[in-house]
């Protein structure tokens, strides 16, 4: 003779639960809550939850890496003391950083190459962290594009110089 066992977590359903009723309208109530606060996203940028890019750029968070950008002191120099710190922390190695000397005694160096390999790097933040001067920061709010082999994968100091945040949400200009 066959003996059904009820597994241990099957609890009696009332008759509501049963036919589903309320659930379905509580299912439903839920899909309208979220397509009227979408709605309401009307004319910011947004309708529904598609976003009008690339004509209304998406906000992105500070802290999101994106390409990287080196800071200046007020004079304009490089804050960047070419300590190498940042090359040396950096998992994927590809920081390729060359000091130079102002000729000045008592200032520091600067870097006369400062190249970051973007096809190899991984994003991980850790130059950032190395820093002691704050002089690295990934916070351009660029996205990196497509990279392919060749000299079009590296960012030079020329350009990490100038990578600022204020065309926010754009693909890197860069021509790849
Ligand atoms: S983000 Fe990471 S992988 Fe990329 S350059 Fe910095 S330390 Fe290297
Ligand atoms: S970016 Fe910072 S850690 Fe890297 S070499 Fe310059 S001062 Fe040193």
């Amino acid at each position: 003779m066959t003996k059904i066992i009820s597994p241990p977590f099957a609890t009696k359903k009332s008759l509501w639960e049963r036919v589903y009723v309320l659930e379905i309208l509580r299912g439903l109530f839920i899909t309208i809550g979220h397509l009227l606060s979408n709605m309401g996203g009307l004319g910011k940028g947004r309708v529904g939850m598609t976003w009008q890019y690339p004509e209304t750029p998406k906000p992105i968070d500070n802290m999101w890496k994106g390409e990287h950008r080196l800071m200046l002191r007020e004079d304009g120099r490089p804050r960047c003391v070419a300590c190498q710190c940042c090359a040396t922390a950096c998992p994927a190695v590809c920081i390729e950083i060359v000091g130079a000397d102002y000729g000045v005694a008592g200032v520091e160096k600067y870097p006369a190459v400062f190249n970051i390999d973007i096809l190899q790097c991984v994003f991980c933040g850790m130059c950032v962290e190395a820093c002691p001067c704050d002089a690295i920061r990934m916070d351009s709010q660029k996205f990196v594009g497509a990279v392919y082999e060749g000299p079009s994968r590296i960012l030079d100091i020329d350009y990490l110089l100038n990578n600022h945040p204020e065309h926010k949400s754009k693909v890197s200009e860069r021509i790849y």
